[in-house]
């Protein structure tokens, strides 16, 4: 039987919802998981499948789509609910991702630069050392960056990368802030910056830097840079391939001036953070878990003759049409079984093994998506890749997954590699 979500915030009135991706009775999912992934569902299908094409071939910021999250109280997913958010934690917010990626691609990545800006500042950083009164600062601080996104809808995004070493973790980031009278001042570019022109505060992590001292990862900051600030600017075009709503121009920031409650973590929290809870860079999988999903149904629909828009030819009498579609199905099954467990695992000092899994469920979540992408052409054939399906979408934004750093596929396997054969400190010399 099919169920049915309403969400009168958005005057949708009992939308029939697609089959969940993680079936809250076979993943034992709690009611308030069920709930959100219900309402996350819903909205994907009822709203956002429909515009996602006009994003993609225009490559424009999903606007109406931040509106809809915010009336939904979406955009406060990760806020706690005595500050006004839906309270969800981790695995909540992540099934509810997936389920955003399976209907637009653009607006859940986006999402996730947005709503991580909560989810680091909060329930992550509660897991973290502070002292009590740096902790209870913080509070204070964090809780006027939830107002707004609460009551007015602002917008966070998360540029970080720089074209260096820095965003795959390997040196300190480039993007300077020297301390001066009531805050830092700061300079620096950001490239690839999802959200650029639309976002109302950019989460940009930079380098504190006094003086002479030398730079150091340690010495990393969390700064929420208001985007009318003077000194920022959004520049250089943004046509690629895949992912083409996210709109990542780049940033740049010219003796910017950030006022001291502008952090989003107190000093040195960052760096802890990066050490201590890895699965924050998990973060960007969802996604694509979401686009892997949609790549599956959108094969199964279609072999079937029931996908809108196509003609109504039946190709599942085949054997070829049918092994392709058990291999799609084994590879779903694979990377949904490892991405849960590992999303359930999203703690404060995980195990060795519990960070090799993290690892695994990226790269294969990501490298998945497209594989399932490129057998759905396949087998579905030529007029299913036209621009007036999802499909040839899905194939475009699924091929982006493996290029997020700091956890690429490369690099995931270059870690899972080195990790699994080096205890920390040893070598060979
Ligand atoms: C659609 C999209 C949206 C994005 N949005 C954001 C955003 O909002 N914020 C943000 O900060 N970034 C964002 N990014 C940027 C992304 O994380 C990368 O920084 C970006 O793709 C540029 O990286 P590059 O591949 O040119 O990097 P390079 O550093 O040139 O790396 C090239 C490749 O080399 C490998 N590599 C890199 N370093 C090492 C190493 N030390 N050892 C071995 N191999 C290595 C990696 O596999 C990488 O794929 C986005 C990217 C895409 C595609």
């Amino acid at each position: 039987m099919t169920a049915h979500v309403s969400i009168p915030e958005l005057g949708l009135d009992s939308v029939a919802l697609d089959p969940p991706l993680f079936d809250p009775a076979a993943f034992l999912l709690s009611e308030e998981e069920a709930a959100l992934a219900g309402k996350a569902r819903a909205m994907g299908r009822a709203i956002f499948a429909a515009r996602a094409a006009a994003y993609d071939r225009d490559a424009t910021f999903p606007t109406e789509n931040y509106r809809d999250l915010h009336k939904a109280g979406f955009l406060g997913i990760c806020i706690p609910k005595r500050e006004g958010g839906l309270g969800a934690d981790y695995r909540a917010y992540s099934i509810c991702a997936a389920e955003i990626g399976r209907y637009c691609g653009a607006t859940a990545l986006t999402w996730n630069m947005h709503v991580c800006s909560t989810l680091w500042s909060g329930p992550l950083v509660d897991d973290l050392e502070m002292e009590p009164a740096v902790r209870a600062e913080h509070e204070r601080g964090r809780a006027i960056h939830y107002r707004r996104i609460v009551e007015e809808g602002a917008i966070y995004a998360q540029p970080f990368s720089e074209g260096g070493a820095a965003a795959a973790g390997g040196a300190a980031f480039e993007t300077r802030a020297e301390p001066v009278e009531g805050g830092w001042r700061v300079n620096g570019k950001k490239i690839f910056a999802s959200l650029a022109g639309y976002a109302d505060y950019y989460g940009v992590l930079a380098t504190e830097q006094a003086g002479g001292e030398a730079p150091s990862r340690r010495n990393t900051l969390y700064l929420a840079i208001p985007s009318r600030a003077e000194g920022v600017s959004v520049v250089g075009d943004w046509d690629p391939l895949g992912m083409r709503g996210t709109v990542s121009r780049t940033l740049l920031f010219r003796d910017v001036f950030v006022a001291e409650d502008h952090a989003l973590m107190p000093r040195g929290v960052y760096f802890q953070a990066a050490t201590r809870w890895p699965h924050m860079f998990l973060t960007l999988s969802p996604t694509y878990m979401g686009l892997a999903q949609a790549a599956y149904d959108f094969t199964v629909k279609y072999l079937r003759g029931e996908e809108p828009g196509t003609p109504p030819v039946k190709r599942r009498m085949y054997p070829t049409k049918q092994i392709a579609v058990a291999e799609m199905r084994v590879k779903l099954e694979q990377a949904k079984a490892l991405w849960f467990q590992a999303v359930s695992e999203a703690r404060p000092n995980p195990s060795k093994e519990q960070v090799l899994r993290a690892y695994a469920a990226q790269f294969s979540t990501m490298e998945t998506a497209n594989d399932l992408a490129r057998l759905a052409i396949r087998s579905c054939g030529g007029q299913s890749m036209l621009k007036a399906l999802p499909l040839e979408r899905i194939y475009r934004d699924s091929r982006c997954g493996s290029l997020m750093l700091p956890w690429t596929a490369e690099l995931c396997l270059d870690r899972i590699g080195r990790e699994a054969l080096y205890e920390p400190g040893e070598s060979d010399e």
